[in-house]
Order: structure tokens, then sequence, then C-alpha cells
């Protein structure tokens, strides 16, 4: 096996630092990249995952450096992996976060966040033993972002922001979602709520659909009581992936990484798709849909509601404060993104990633 060249991740930016732990007695193996803290206190997903490794950390804890940075947030990136399998029992979970914690609690330039395998007790045990994490239990302080549906609260006001930068009215826009989880749901419900028309829907067995506008109150009623979209009662229902084709507006991936790419993208009807899950379109699918004058707010700026919710939280604000920010600054960004974007001839990706290397920079121009 080759060994990783040293230092083979650093760039302008960071990393700062990557830490890999181990504790033989706990069996615990984790690795820490703590990117950059210019702007202030990284804040990043504890992952717990059996399939993850120290490069893909650092690539997230980048990412999560653009995103608080592109947000506007007083935030360093940051990402952590646990080598574990989550669904082990919970008292040998317990044990494995609480020895994680104990191995990071001196790092307190990260603040650590839920991600995948872990979620608000994770992050209640972690706080237990360093006094510091985001996602916290509300009896702790946290504000439940999934309740409170911050991402998709975020996609309407980039809607909105989209709206107003390119003419396209939002009234009457039909919609379309692929996944319909707290990302997709809510986005859905604030959507139809501002006059639009959800015509579209999907999970990971169906697509229903309704040219007249689906019932959202029903399709709620049908994931309440855990069935599948394909059990509720609509117009069609179809293979999960047409979703794509729909004739509509607008287009918000809310699911799975790369499901808009070469074989799909070509199908695509919208004008406007609002990336609500991380990397739902391939580099190649964006471009393309950016040639044929379709408007793809990014993901770091389109689904900002959950850290811009985390901030809020860490900064001990109220759940109508964090939901105002969360208006106020995902319609600001998207606005710039897409104002730039146009005036520079680029892609919004493109401008979206200047700006927020543009606030880095700055941010690291103020350090010592
Ligand atoms: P979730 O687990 O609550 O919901 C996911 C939904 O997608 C489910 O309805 C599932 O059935 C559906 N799905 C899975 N595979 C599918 C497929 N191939 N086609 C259609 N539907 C499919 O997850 P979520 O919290 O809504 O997150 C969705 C995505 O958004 C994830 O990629 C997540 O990382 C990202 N994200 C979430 C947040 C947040 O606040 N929860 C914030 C930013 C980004």
């Amino acid at each position: 096996m080759t060994e990783p060249r040293p230092f083979a991740f650093a760039d302008a930016f960071g990393p700062e630092k990557v830490i890999e732990i181990t504790d033989p007695r706990s069996f615990l193996r984790a690795a820490l990249v703590v990117d950059n803290t210019a702007a202030g206190p990284a804040i990043g997903g504890c992952r717990m995952a059996r399939d993850v490794s120290v490069a893909e950390c650092a690539r997230l804890a980048r990412a999560m450096t653009l995103k608080n940075a592109a947000a506007g947030l007083p935030h360093g990136g940051a990402k952590s992996v646990i080598f574990a399998d989550p669904r082990q029992p919970r008292p040998d979970k317990e044990r494995l976060i609480r020895a994680f914690a104990r191995a990071i609690a001196q790092i307190e330039d990260y603040v650590p966040g839920p991600d995948m395998g872990t979620d608000e007790t994770a992050m209640a045990w972690i706080r237990d033993e360093t006094g510091r994490a985001v996602g916290l239990p509300a009896t702790l302080g946290g504000i439940p972002l999934d309740e409170i549906g911050a991402t998709g609260r975020g996609l309407a006001a980039a809607a909105r922001a989209a709206s107003e930068a390119t003419g396209m009215p939002i009234e009457g826009a039909r919609v379309a979602i692929q996944g319909y989880g707290a990302v997709g749901r809510w986005a859905a419900r604030f959507l139809r709520d501002m006059g639009a028309v959800i015509v579209a829907v999907s999970d990971s067995r169906a697509c229903v659909s309704d040219a007249g506008g689906l019932d959202i109150e029903k399709l709620e009623a049908v994931k309440a009581h855990g069935q599948a979209l394909g059990e509720a009662e609509a117009a069609r229902i179809a293979p999960r992936d047409t979703i794509f084709g729909t004739e509509c507006e607008i287009l918000i991936p809310a699911a799975r990484p790369d499901a808009i790419n070469r074989d799909n993208v070509d199908r695509v009807r919208a004008r406007l798709v609002l990336e609500g899950a991380n990397i739902p379109a391939t580099a190649a699918a964006e471009a393309a849909l950016h040639d044929r004058g379709v408007i793809v707010v990014p993901d770091f700026i389109a689904n900002a509601g959950g850290v811009i919710c985390a901030a809020m939280e860490r900064a001990g604000r109220s759940r109508s404060e964090a939901e105002a920010r969360i208006e106020e600054m995902v319609h600001a960004n998207t606005y710039t993104v897409l104002d730039r974007a146009r005036a520079h001839a680029t892609t919004p990706r493109a401008a979206a990633r200047a700006l927020a290397e543009e606030r880095v920079r700055e941010a690291m121009s103020y350090r010592r």
C-alpha cells in the first residue's frame, strides 16, 4: 500500500489540522480535519460510517469552510469521522462517541454537529464530555432543524430570490421535487404556501404527479403513517426517476448525490433547479443545464438553512430568530450569486465559490 503524501490535502486555505485518533481500549478509530478557522470556530458534522476515509473527511471539511463562508456565517469548516457501524447497540455507540469526544476535547476550535450515523442524542453526549456541540436536543438549547424545516425554508427563500433575479414568477410556477424527506417535504409546503403548484414528488420507490397540483396534506398523511408515496391518491404513479422529465418551472433534487447526470439531464424541463441535496448533479450535468439557460442555484447556497440554523443555535438564539435569519441570508446570498454569475458570464456555482473564497481570504487577512 502506498503511503499518502505528507500534506496531501494542503493548499492556501488549509487544512489547519489533520488528526487521526485511535484508542485501543474503546476500539475507537476516528479522524478530525479542521480546515479553516479564520472566520471563527469551525462547525462541521461528525459522521459515523464504516466506509469513510481521511481524504473524504478533508474534502467534506473544505466543503464546510466554503458553505459557512458562502452563508456569511462567523464560522470556519471542519469534519470528523468515526470509523464504525452506526447501527451498533446503543451502549456501545455511546461509549465510542464519548471516547471520541474526550479525544477531541482539547481541539476547542472544532464544534461538532450531527451527520450521517449521528443524531441529537450523540451531540448531547459530545457536549456532556466537551462542553460544545450543535444540533442538540431542545432541552439543551437545540433548535431541531428538520422539525422546523430549516433547509426547506431556505430553499423557498432561494426560489424567491431567483424569481426576483430572473423575473420568473413563483405564483403558479410548477414544482417537481425528488426526495420527500425532511428537506423535500418542507420545500413543498413552503413553496405551495407561496402560490407555487407542486406537480410531482418522488421517494425511493415511486414518483407521484398531478398536473393540477398534488394535495400536500394527503401526502403528509401517507408519510406520517410510514407509507410510501406510491400508496397516496394521485393522478399518476410512475417509476421514481420519471420525476426528472416533469414539465415544470422549478426542479428540486433533495435526495441523493449525482441524481442529475448524463443519463437524465436532457430530460430536465425546468427553468430553475434548486439544489436541496448535497452535490445532487454531476459537474457535467450542471454545465449542460447552464448551457441550455437553466439556472442552477448550487447546493451550498440553496441548502444552507441547516448550517445557518446550527450557527444560530450556537449563538443561543431562538427558533424564530433562526427562521428569520435563514430566510434573510439564503435570499440575499442567492440573489448576490445569481447577479454575479450574470455580470461575470459564469455559472452560479463558480460565482458562489468565488464569493465564499473571497470571504475566507478576507477573514484570513485579519489574522496575525
Ligand atoms: P431524508 O432521509 O429525510 O429524506 C430523503 C428522501 O429521499 C426520502 O423520502 C427517501 O425516500 C428519498 N429518496 C432516497 N433515494 C431516492 C431516490 N433515488 N429517488 C427519489 N427519492 C429518494 O433526508 P433529508 O434530510 O431530507 O436530506 C436529503 C438530502 O439533503 C441528503 O442528501 C442530505 O445530505 C441533504 N441535506 C439535508 C439537510 C437537512 O437539513 N436535513 C441540509 C442540507 C443537505
